[in-house]
């Protein structure tokens, strides 16, 4: 099939092809040419020919060159160029392009197309002999560099060479003579590492250069960056050779990068930089500090103006944000790439709104093109306004990627990782961060750069990541070697705690507090459409009051799963509890529980309270009992103090309870079975907060669930416990109301979902337990997993950790099958789920395909809940 697309005035082939065919660059270049925008001519190799290239064992396909020089010809014919032409030579870059962006992971070759005769040829057509040099000493360090792997600094060390001999400091200051002399080190530098000498035939350049780009696919740091991000099932990278325009042949020249809305506010203006006489990559490698698009009107007005309209039509066509790269030669504007921009959540959730409201996409297109899980970033913590006014300001730098982070200084990807991996919160300080460091800026709380712009390679990475990141705080001095920084005559090292405001920049000494976010305007709107679209309930996992007014705050529907026991490690309480656990008979149980119901009263009537008017599920006790006890000697030393027995006691009945799989142990409705006082406790608690919130006038709506249940005879067993229990209690509070309590059960075990239609007899509702499901099914320790799923998940023989996401299909059927089973015993079951997975987005979709009523998650993910609910139903 067809290797080569060529796009230009000649012919566009490849419009309307397929992203994952040409990649996102090399089908928007295709695109914006089509629609009128000056494009530099070009082709596009296709991302088949990579994945031929890596299945023929790293080998080009037989007749792709014939192409590719099919279209070069094509190249030279338009532009009146020609390849390795003394005259007028044509020159191209060579650059990757996948068809998920990966910003800074893959290489680029620019100036491609220049050998000794080309660069005469050059300097004569533009008349500029230092430029040429320029180009062609530019061409042989990245050719090096990139296509034959040497070392940059043997280039850097004849560049100094030369410089000494011209008594210069700067690049900019060495005289044409010079470059030409750079050149011919250059050279010999090349042909000592290499053992070959510069190639001088450019289309054999351009071969290596496409089998460089097509190796760069699997670098190390392009495989970890496609892993944190979850980017799977691609063939390889496109390889897009364009004709060369110069931004750095003089002083009405310029490149430049921009979003056409602001990626961090998503306010809509134009957001950009951009940097005069300057080549190709200079912006985005961050090494000289470029001037914002605003300021360009001073420079020239025409190619501001343009700029402006090209907006427009990008944003017109496409109807959404764009990331282009632009470069100006000698005053001509060329446009080199657009993409839809990598932004925050809040500009993400802001540009959605605008655009419903500029009428150039509509509500369910809002909807679904804010991505579920960036929600998150508007739920960020930001510093309190009073911490935040008698904060120590050390430096402001760029607000690159907004959030508020503290952490101690870490000054490699490395120490980043390790530190992180220690629990540690920690900032990434580094001069400039490359693709190599994308490691290490995932584990970090925040980064720090003394160089770049806001869309330096750290800017777009952290904003991607929804990471706080400050750049070019260009007062820091930075030591990397002995872990230091100094700026403002102050010294800090890697055990000092620096907090960083990435929506002001600033950069400030010790940890100044954070606060919970406000929501926006456009929040809200986002959250009432997807509200119109969605049809799961979206519940959450709480069990405290001020989880769960935050829950409801955030828009949860009720609570899907109460944990009981964690209210059982609070102050003074655990004491009851061991007391409970170590009680060697019922009596003495049943006078610990009693000291203990009053607190779960308590607790209850503050989470009705919270929720008034919503479902709370309240379950009964879960896990083993051994969790609650003591395990040194010290502090059994200090519990045996607190009960009156003597140590050795409360040593011997923990090694009673201990036992060798504890999840698969004595926990769950097992408990009630043995202990059934614990569960008549419970009961008795849920009912008599129900009863007292009922005479303050706030509706308390509980639903029992039981955990754990494996046969249809243990839920009806136990059901007879609570209803029995819940009429005992009404009695004894004399109360003649009408009180409807659910009883339920968690759906955890494998064998509740494959006889889910007996237990379904004995059950108003069903909720599974994904974590526990998940955990029976796969066979794999909860708690444990981490001993082996990295290498499962590097290995590609899990795709994703399925305690994270839900395993389709394997676990997923159980469920699909768990919620049929039961509503062919009763119609209309109320189906949830509680396990972690209620709150990610793949698994809410399957959630909803497969007809449950609800979602249950974690307070903070429930607006992603609600939005992921939506997007299922669209
Ligand atoms: C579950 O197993 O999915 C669940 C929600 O219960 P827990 O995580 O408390 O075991
Ligand atoms: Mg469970």
């Amino acid at each position: 099939s067809k290797m080569v697309y060529y796009f230009g005035k000649s012919k566009t082939e490849g419009r309307g092809k397929a992203k994952a065919l040409l990649g996102g660059k090399g089908l928007n270049l295709a695109e914006m040419t089509s629609i009128g925008l000056p494009v530099p001519p070009g082709f596009t190799i296709t991302t088949e020919v990579c994945d031929a290239y890596y299945k023929s064992g790293e080998k080009l396909p037989a007749g792709m060159m014939d192409e590719v020089n099919n279209a070069v010809r094509t190249l030279e014919k338009e532009l009146g160029k020609k390849f390795g032409d003394d005259a007028n030579p044509l020159l191209v870059s060579v650059r990757s392009g996948a068809a998920v962006s990966m910003p800074g992971m893959m290489n680029t070759i620019l100036n491609l197309g220049l050998n000794d005769a080309a660069t005469e040829g050059l300097a004569k057509a533009t008349k500029n002999e230092r430029f040429a040099f320029d180009a062609y000493r530019r061409l042989i360090n990245m050719f090096g560099d990139v296509v034959m792997g040497m070392d940059h600094h043997v280039f850097e060390k004849a560049f100094d060479g030369v410089k000494k001999k011209y008594k210069v400091t700067e690049d900019t200051d060495v005289p044409a003579e010079g470059l030409r002399q750079l050149c011919d080190d250059y050279k010999a530098v090349y042909e000592k590492h290499t053992g070959e000498a510069f190639p001088q035939d450019p289309m054999k350049q351009l071969e290596l250069s496409i089998q460089a780009v097509f190796g760069s696919w699997n670098t190390a740091r392009a495989v970890r960056y496609r892993e944190i991000e979850g980017i799977r099932g691609l063939l390889g990278t496109a390889v897009n050779v364009q004709s060369m325009v110069y931004g750095n042949m003089g002083e009405d020249s310029g490149t430049g990068v921009a979003f056409t809305r602001n990626p961090n506010t998503g306010e809509n203006k134009f957001f950009g930089e951009f940097l005069i006489n300057a080549q190709g990559e200079d912006v985005v490698a961050g090494i000289r500090t470029p001037q914002p698009v605003a300021d360009m009107p001073k420079w020239n007005r025409a190619v501001h103006k343009e700029l402006m309209e090209i907006k427009k039509t990008l944003e017109n066509h496409y109807a959404e944000m764009q990331d282009i790269e632009f470069t100006i030669e000698r005053g001509t504007l060329y446009m080199l790439q657009t993409r839809t921009g990598k932004r925050t959540g809040v500009a993400a959730v802001k540009i959605a709104c605008d655009m419903v409201k500029e009428k150039l996409i509509d509500q369910k297109t809002a909807v679904l093109r804010v991505p579920a899980n960036d929600l998150t970033q508007l739920l960020l913590p930001s510093f309190k306004p009073t911490a935040r006014n008698a904060a120590d300001v050390l430096c402001r730098g760029l607000p690159a990627s907004p959030g508020a982070a503290v952490g101690k200084l870490a000054f490699t990807a490395e120490a980043a990782r390790e530190q992180s991996d220690m629990g540690n919160s920690v900032i990434l300080v580094r001069k400039e961060t490359s693709p190599e460091d994308v490691d290490g800026m995932n584990a970090a709380a925040g980064i720090l750069t003394s160089t770049g712009g806001m869309t330096s390679h750290a800017a777009v990475v952290a904003r991607g990541w929804g990471k706080c990141c400050v750049a070019g705080a260009g007062e820091i001095d930075i030591d990397a070697k002995a872990q230091k920084i100094k700026v403002g005559g102050r010294t800090f090292g890697v055990d000092d705690v620096i907090s960083l405001d990435g929506t002001t920049g600033e950069v400030m000494s010790g940890e100044v507090e954070t606060q919970e976010p406000k929501l926006s305007g456009d929040f809200a709107k986002l959250m009432k459409w997807a509200d119109e679209y969605r049809t799961l309930a979206i519940r959450t996992n709480a069990d405290s009051p001020a989880d769960s007014k935050r829950a409801r705050d955030f828009g949860a529907e009720g609570i899907g799963l109460c944990r009981t026991e964690h209210m059982f490690f609070e102050g003074e309480r655990i004491t009851d509890m061991r007391a409970m656990i170590l009680s060697e008979n019922e009596k003495d149980r049943r006078a610990a529980l009693k000291k203990l119901l009053p607190f779960q009263r308590k607790d209850f009537e503050g989470i009705f309270k919270a929720m008034n008017g919503l479902p709370v599920t309240v379950r009964l006790l879960d896990p083993p009992l051994h969790e609650f006890l003591p395990h040194t000697a010290e502090s059994q030393k200090e519990v045996a103090k607190q009960l009156g027995v003597k140590p050795s006691e409360v040593a011997k009945r923990g090694e009673a309870l201990h036992e060798s799989n504890p999840m698969l142990g004595h926990r769950g409705c097992r408990l009630s079975v043995t202990y059934p006082e614990i569960l008549e406790m419970q009961v008795r608690a849920i009912v008599e907060a129900a009863i007292n919130c009922e005479k303050k006038k706030i509706k308390a709506q509980p639903e029992i669930m039981i955990p754990l249940v494996g046969t249809a005879n243990e839920l009806e067993f136990l059901r007879a416990k609570v209803e029995a229990t819940i009429e005992e209690t009404k009695q004894a509070k004399k109360y003649d109301g009408k009180l409807d309590i659910l009883i339920g059960t968690m759906i955890e075990i494998p064998r509740a979902a494959l006889t889910a239609d007996e237990i379904a007899k004995f059950a108003d509702f069903f909720s599974f337990g994904t974590n526990d499901l998940t955990q029976m099914t796969f066979g794999y320790s909860r708690d444990d997993v981490n001993t082996f799923l990295p290498d499962y998940l590097s290995q590609d023989i899990l795709e994703v950790d399925p305690f994270q996401s839900l395993d389709t299909s394997g676990v997923g059927q159980l469920v699909e099958m768990g919620c049929q089973k039961g509503r062919s015993t009763k119609k209309d079951l109320k189906v949830g789920i509680c396990g972690e997975h209620g709150g990610d987005p793949a698994s809410i979709a399957f959630c909803h395909k497969v007809g449950l009523n609800y979602v249950s998650c974690s307070p903070f993910r429930v607006p992603i809940a609600r939005l992921a609910a939506a997007q299922a139903a669209l």
